[in-house]
Order: structure tokens, then C-alpha cells, then sequence
């Protein structure tokens, strides 16, 4: 595949732009060549594919004009071959009436525009501009995409050193406040610094949780890809948020079926969606109540319910729920903590397993999450 190598700025200085006519006819590159002369383009000539793709590499033209029927190596493929030398270089195929066809051919494999035979001197060039604006916006869109690559590489390294180091440090201290080590602290001291604390730990969890979610976006996750035992991971999540259940008072139910089929994922990535999703259906439950994790399989799928009997979601919240940083705000909610990253970390990384995650839920009454994974072909 070809890669951009043209900045923006290097398409400011160069502003006359190259147009690379490859056409066995002699008349018609002629005639191309004058007309663009004329309209301020530099202009390539080549009389057959082979010399087209050689002037293409040299010269790495803006614009290819291509005539389809050339002897030798045919338009189709000298198209393919110059998408792989610069995939913004603009292919434009030139065509005779009756080969509409073909040109239709020509755009399926990414020509940008065709021109038929005769053509007049303005009909080519607005063509030509035409094409080259399209070059113009797919290059200002690749320096956008590698801007903001960078500027998201940069902002995690800014997260890691500069904000969760210091952050974590401060806890340090803290603790140690706490626990008295500099000192006696008095009743009213010691409920502010347990509460600068708690805040300190909220600010981790969301740098943690920020982080995770760009790792993963990053494409990590799929690098570590094993067979994963399902019911091993269930029960170790479990683990995990019994504590919270304790404290809240709400019981949790492990209802797995039979042999629980083995699937290729990533262990700790699925453990934090499945401790995001039922550590959700404890805080958003009421005292006494449950959440129930059950599983099934539907054919070549196998299907997660968490299903807890808490506080639900309302209709106009629930579409926004899986986006980053959303948090429902009301009267049930306002006492929990939370970064609004914990579902939109599930969705990431059960959609990283070709997975997809539903949720049905009902105000007052709980909310079921769909959890759906692909199972792993058993391999002879
Ligand atoms: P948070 O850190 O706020 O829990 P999440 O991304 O996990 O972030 O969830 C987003 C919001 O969706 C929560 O703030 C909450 O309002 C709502 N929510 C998520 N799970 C449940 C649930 N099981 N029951 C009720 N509301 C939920």
C-alpha cells in the first residue's frame, strides 16, 4: 500500500502542480500537454504503462491521466500499480464513448473521475482541477490524522509522567498523614484529608481509565491474544468486587452453564470489561439487591447476561451511556463515584474480540448488559 509522503506544507511550495498524461495516442497527449501548459500545470508525458509507471515513480505527479486501452500492461492494472507508488495521487481515465464501461471498471478500483473522448481544453481542465482538489483535501486529511496521532501520543505521555506520578506521590503523602506517622491529627483534620484522599483516588482511577482506553485504541490489545478459559475469568472478577458488593449489600449470582466454551482473547482486558459491567450493577443497585451473571451459547457465539435489579437507565440516557465520559446525573447517582470511561472501556474491548455489547433496562426496576463473544474454532 501506498503511504503519503507529501506534506502540506511541501504542496504550498509546490504550488504548480504535475500532471502525467500516459496515452499511446500522440495526438491526444499533445493535446492534453498544451492545454495544461497553457492553464499553468507542469506537465509528463508517456506513451505506454510500463514508461508511465517509471515517469510516475520519478516524478510523483498530482494528476495521472490514463488511457485504459493501451498495448502492454493494461489501464487497470498501471491504475493499481500508481495507487501502490502514492494512494493521493489522483487517477483520472480517459475513455471513448463506448468504453463507459470500462470507466465504470476504472472507478471501482479508485480512478477518481474519467473524461471521454473528444474533449475540449476546458473540459479537461476542469477535470483537472477538480481532481486536484480532491488531492488537496486527502493530503490536508492525512497531516489531520497524523497531527492529531501525535498529539495523542504526546498527551499520554504529558497523563503519564506529568499527571499520574506527582498525583500518585501526593497520595503517598497522604497515607501517610493519615495513618499518623508526622503526627497526631485531630477529628476534623483527619475527615479532610480522608476526603482530599478519596479525591486523589477518583483522579487516579480516571487517569487509569483514560489510559486504558488509549492503549486499546492503540490496537494493543489484539497483540496478546490467547485461548482464554471464560469461567476462570468469571469467577476471578468475582473476586475482585465482592468487597463492593459486601459494602453495598447486594448479592451476586453466578448461574454458568455446562463447559463453558473456550474463546482467543486478551485475560486482564476481559477480566476489567466484566469487573466494569457487574461493578456498575452493584453501584447502581439499591440495598438487598442482585446482580446475576449468566451464560449461554447461541450457535457459534457465546452470550454474557449481567443483569442486576438496581436503579435502570432512562430511554434518553441509555443511547448516550457507551460514550466516553457520559454520566447519568440524578438523585440515585449523585453519591457515586465514577469517571464515566467504565462502559466505553467494556464496548472497546469486547468489540476488540469481534464481540458486541447490547443493554436493555427499565427505570427503577435494573438494566441487563449483552455481552455476545465469538467462540474460538477448534482447530484439528
Ligand atoms: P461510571 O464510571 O460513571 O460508572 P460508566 O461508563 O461505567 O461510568 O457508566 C456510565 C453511566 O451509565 C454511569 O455513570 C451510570 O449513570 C450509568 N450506568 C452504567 N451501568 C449502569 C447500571 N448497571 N445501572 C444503572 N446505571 C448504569
Amino acid at each position: 500500500m501506498g503511504t503519503v509522503d507529501i506534506t502540506m506544507e511541501q504542496w504550498q511550495v509546490q504550488e504548480q502542480a504535475t500532471v502525467l498524461v500516459i496515452d499511446d495516442e500522440l495526438a491526444i497527449r499533445d493535446a492534453c500537454c498544451q492545454a495544461l501548459s497553457k492553464g499553468g500545470y507542469k506537465t509528463e508525458a508517456a506513451e505506454n504503462a510500463e514508461t508511465g509507471l517509471y515517469r510516475a515513480r520519478q516524478v510523483r505527479p498530482d494528476v495521472v491521466m490514463v488511457d485504459l486501452k493501451m498495448p502492454g500492461m493494461g489501464g487497470m492494472e498501471l491504475l493499481e500499480r500508481i495507487r501502490e507508488i502514492d494512494a493521493n495521487i489522483v487517477s483520472i481515465v480517459i475513455t471513448g464513448y463506448a468504453t463507459i464501461e470500462s470507466a465504470v471498471e476504472a472507478m471501482k478500483r479508485n480512478a477518481y473521475d474519467f473524461i471521454a473522448k473528444p474533449f475540449t481544453p476546458d473540459q479537461l481542465r476542469i477535470v483537472i482541477e477538480r481532481g486536484l482538489e480532491r488531492r488537496r483535501l486527502a493530503v490536508e486529511s492525512a497531516r489531520l490524522r497524523r497531527e492529531k496521532e501525535r498529539m495523542k501520543e504526546n498527551f499520554v505521555t504529558l497523563v503519564t509522567h506529568q499527571l499520574r506520578s506527582p498525583l500518585a506521590s501526593v497520595k503517598q503523602y497522604l497515607v501517610v498523614i493519615l495513618d499518623e506517622y508526622a503526627g497526631e491529627l485531630a477529628g476534623k483534620q483527619k475527615e479532610m484529608i480522608e476526603r482530599a484522599s478519596k479525591h486523589v483516588d477518583s483522579l487516579l482511577q480516571l487517569i487509569s481509565d483514560w489510559l486504558d482506553i488509549s492503549h486499546i485504541d492503540a490496537g494493543n490489545l489484539m497483540k496478546k491474544f490467547e485461548p482464554v478459559d471464560l469461567a476462570l475469568i468469571l469467577s476471578e472478577t468475582l473476586q475482585l468486587v465482592v468487597p463492593l458488593a459486601e459494602a453495598r449489600k447486594v448479592t451476586i449470582k453466578l448461574n454458568l452453564h455446562d463447559e463453558i466454551p473456550v474463546i482467543q482473547g486478551d485475560r486482564e482486558s476481559l477480566k476489567q470489561a466484566f469487573t466494569n459491567l457487574i461493578g456498575n450493577g452493584i453501584c447502581y443497585n439499591r440495598e438487598g439487591g442482585k446482580v446475576t451473571v449468566s451464560t449461554r451459547e447461541d450457535g457459534n457465539y457465546l452470550v454474557l447476561e449481567i443483569c442486576d435489579t438496581g436503579i435502570g437507565i432512562s430511554e434518553d440516557n441509555l443511547h448516550f451511556i457507551f460514550e466516553e465520559f457520559f454520566r447519568v446525573k440524578s438523585k440515585e447517582t449523585r453519591g457515586i463515584n465514577g469517571s464515566g470511561l467504565g462502559l466505553p472501556i467494556a464496548k472497546r474491548v469486547i468489540e476488540a474480540h469481534n464481540g458486541s455489547i447490547k443493554v436493555a433496562s427499565q427505570i427503577d426496576k435494573g438494566t441487563t448488559f449483552y455481552v455476545t463473544l465469538p467462540k474460538k474454532e477448534v482447530t484439528q
